[in-house]
């Protein structure tokens, strides 16, 4: 049994071959081509067309090396179907360090499905989109907290959509916020258009994280097997799941005082009402003021460049339901925070 050639704009991957790309989605000053590195691995059998993108924002570093790793090490004799894997969608922000696009700081995953006849940023969205994304089944879009904060990993996705809880359920991450996402994000643009897709966050911006990485990796197998793409691997149960809707129980504290932050509790921690989640100091180190738990709940994100102003996030708590935070309590018993949500 034979299966289509992988085609884009300018080129194909027959059935059995594996391609490395450099695609061009935009000029610079120079006129030079900004090319975006792609590894198609078209497998000898039918299955689902994958893709797995990272660095939309381009300081984003722990998914590049999910992706590369799924690209490059993997063995893909047995690979069925087509992955499409993306190691820097957004390569001037990959090039200067940044988040956003440095041509008047666009965000790229707010440019999505993109416009060929557009602003730059919407070209360069509109040649991945157009070439990578809508030709796919399914995709995972990995992500980082935002400079300066940290998240466990977990997964973002619209659950109010079969096929795309499906996947969020197949990654085997304990946490999922769920939401449609804001419109321009790759995930929704694509959900949108009958490609289900979802985010996978994990850890901060600048940084490789081994155990992050090798946990995410766990869930690519995980949707791999879910989808037929690895038949023999299996799908995994992370031991338990909270499904967060953002609209109401994701909560951001805040801090009321300006001041250096001083965090009591790390990410992945389960934090009890009223315990002290952060003392904010002063140039003195005197205690200015004490952030307490407003209610016993999980700690998804947290602070890492400790420095405030009012208003600034301190920590992203949600509220568990008992029966989750029980068996939270008796995994914790005997495993690291961290280690506990895909085992
Ligand atoms: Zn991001």
């Amino acid at each position: 049994m034979s299966v289509d050639a992988f085609t884009y704009d300018g080129g194909r991957v027959e059935s059995g071959e594996t391609q490395r790309i450099r695609y061009t989605v935009s000029e610079t000053y120079l006129g030079d081509p900004i090319r975006i590195p792609v590894t198609v691995v078209n497998g000898d059998d039918p299955g689902p067309t994958v893709f797995l993108s990272a660095a939309a924002h381009g300081d984003e570093l722990n998914g590049i090396a999910v992706v590369r790793e799924v690209a490059r090490e993997w063995d893909h004799g047995d690979v069925r179907g087509t992955l499409v894997c993306l190691p820097v969608l957004n390569v001037q922000g990959f090039l200067t360090q940044q988040r956003y696009l440095p041509v008047y700081d666009r965000d790229l995953n707010r440019s999505f499905p993109g416009n060929r006849r557009g602003t730059s940023a919407r070209r360069v969205a509109a040649a991945i989109f157009e070439n990578f994304v809508r030709p796919c089944d399914l995709g995972l879009d990995f992500h980082t907290s935002t400079r300066g904060r940290t998240n466990m990993l977990h997964v973002r996705a619209d659950m109010d959509d079969d096929p795309t809880a499906r996947l969020a359920q197949a990654f085997g991450a304990s946490v999922v916020v769920a939401g449609a996402g804001e419109p321009g994000m790759l995930r929704r643009e694509a959900t949108e258009r009958g490609v289900p897709t979802v985010t996978v966050e994990l850890g901060e911006a600048h940084r490789f994280e081994r155990a992050l990485i090798d946990r995410a990796l766990d869930g690519v197998r995980s949707v791999f097997a879910e989808y037929g793409v690895f038949p023999q691997e299996t799908v995994r149960w992370p031991g338990w799941r909270t499904v967060i809707r953002s609209a109401d129980e994701k909560t951001w504290l805040r801090a009321d005082v300006g001041g250096i932050a001083e965090m009591q509790c790390e990410r992945g921690d389960l934090v009890y009402e009223g315990d002290a989640v952060c003392a904010i100091t002063n140039p003195f180190r005197d205690d200015v003021a004490t952030v307490t738990a407003p209610f016993t709940g999980l700690l998804v994100g947290s602070l890492e460049n400790p420095v405030v102003y009012p208003g600034n996030p301190l920590c992203h708590l949600v509220e568990l339901d008992d029966r989750t935070r029980r068996v939270i309590e008796s995994r914790r018993g005997r495993s690291p925070p961290e280690e506990d949500s895909i085992s």
